[in-house]
């Protein structure tokens, strides 16, 4: 690798995911999910829990091979099936709730191909077993942190232009610089940014819209708030004891639940979707209060589909999320592929799920509190990239009252 301090940038970033990310106290335990391709950043994320304290690492290592070939060929029995061994480790992170610190480095094109049937039932499948961790996780029940490493065919997806080792490198960078490892003191520039963001967040929780009106080239949508909403930005506190952790390193975003009732209009994506190992590019999504009634994309229409098949309550949204166009990320000019960064350099909107931490004491309400309170519970969560350079986003109060958010893609202040 060619990257100049390459070991010792890896090294930084383990830490920071580790300290700041999970912010792992001594005695616990964590569990890693990460790509065999990246042995070397296992060992130092590793390296770096023990140092720290952990009393368990557990590392569930990732590959996009098996993972396909697994959707290809198995029955469809075993597909939607998943094994006990699967259902136990479900259980036991939604039950003993370790820290989960997911490193992704997907290949965008993992599944382009496969028979969109069998990929719709695995992620049905899945999202049922894996219900107990979601739920933790989405609760914070649990501390969790999702980062990203470069592989090859993420990178010559981000990179076609150039050659392998080239685009890896460039990947790497890309993936230092947005996750403030790139400065003279990575801690403080992150405690930094999370101030920052909580100012922003501040002020929205002090305005306390009825609904939001995002309006762009093929985007008219009005995006109504449900009463007590909490807009949170970049770290959480765990529930028993209020750890604090960082979720998405790298985070831009500041974000809350929509009333999934009370959503309505056309809006237009931005930015590819890779979802289920398929692009899906150029989304135009009609809302009619709340649900989904029209769709269309230029490309991985089956994955759309599969995606809002997942349940009933897939076709409703459970986030809404502003990121100005002029953060890091989104000046970087990179179309990642990948969520974690797409969505931190674009306003964003997420089918399924909403983060029950995002209202006034969400996290003690049931599945029917939360609905009746306007928010959504689903088995996905997927966000999708509404933002642009002439993006114009007003807040509108109860009394009518309306303020100007973003104007030409980011804040008007
Ligand atoms: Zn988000
Ligand atoms: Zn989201």
């Amino acid at each position: 690798m060619a990257i100049q301090n390459f070991e010792a940038k890896l090294q930084s970033y383990a830490r920071i995911l580790v300290t700041r990310g999970i912010n792992a106290q001594p005695g616990e335990v964590t569990v890693v999910y990460i790509s065999v391709e990246q042995q070397k950043f296992a060992h130092a994320i590793v390296d770096e829990l023990y140092k720290n304290g952990a009393s368990r690492v557990i590392v569930q290592w990732q590959d996009d091979f098996l993972n396909r070939a697994g959707i290809v060929n198995n029955s469809l029995e075993a597909i939607d099936n998943p094994t006990p061994m699967t259902h136990a480790f479900a259980k036991f992170v939604g039950e003993e709730l370790p820290n989960r610190l997911y490193i992704t480095s997907k290949d965008p094109d993992s599944l382009t191909g496969v028979d969109p049937e069998r990929i719709g039932r695995t992620i049905k499948a899945n999202s049922l077993a894996m219900k107990p961790v979601s739920d933790a996780s989405m609760s914070d029940k649990l501390a969790w942190c999702v980062a990203g490493a470069a592989s090859p065919a993420w990178a010559k997806k981000v990179f076609p232009g150039l050659g392998e080792d080239e685009a890896v490198e460039a990947l790497w960078n890309a993936i230092f610089s947005v996750a403030r490892i790139d400065v003279a003191d990575p801690d403080q520039n992150w405690s930094d940014h999370l101030a920052n963001l909580t100012v922003r967040a501040d002020w929205l929780n002090e305005q306390a819209f009825d609904k939001l009106h995002f309006t762009d080239n093929g985007t008219d949508l009005e995006v109504g708030l449900p009463k007590g909403h909490i807009w949170g930005a970049a770290s959480s506190l765990r529930q028993a004891d209020n750890k604090v952790f960082i979720p998405n390193m790298p985070t831009e975003e500041i974000f809350t639940a929509p009333d999934f009732r009370r959503v309505n209009g056309v809006v237009s994506s931005t930015k590819p979707l890779v979802f289920a190992g398929t692009p899906i590019l150029d989304m135009v999504i009609t809302f009619k209060d709340g649900k989904v009634v029209d769709y269309k994309a230029s490309a991985g229409i089956e994955a759309l589909e599969a995606l809002l098949a997942t349940d009933e309550q897939s076709n409703f949204l459970g986030e809404v999320a502003l990121v100005p166009d002029n953060t890091p990320i989104s000046q970087s000019n990179t179309l990642f592929y990948e969520t974690l960064y797409d969505e931190n350099a674009s306003n964003h909107l997420a089918f399924g799920e909403a983060y029950p931490t995002t209202i006034q004491g969400g996290t003690d309400l049931d599945e029917e509190g939360l609905l009746a309170a306007g928010m959504n519970v689903s088995l996905t969560h997927e966000d999708f990239m509404i933002g642009s350079k002439t993006t114009s986003i007003d807040g509108v109060k109860a009394d009518g009252t309306v303020v100007p958010i973003f104007r030409n893609g980011t804040w008007v202040d």
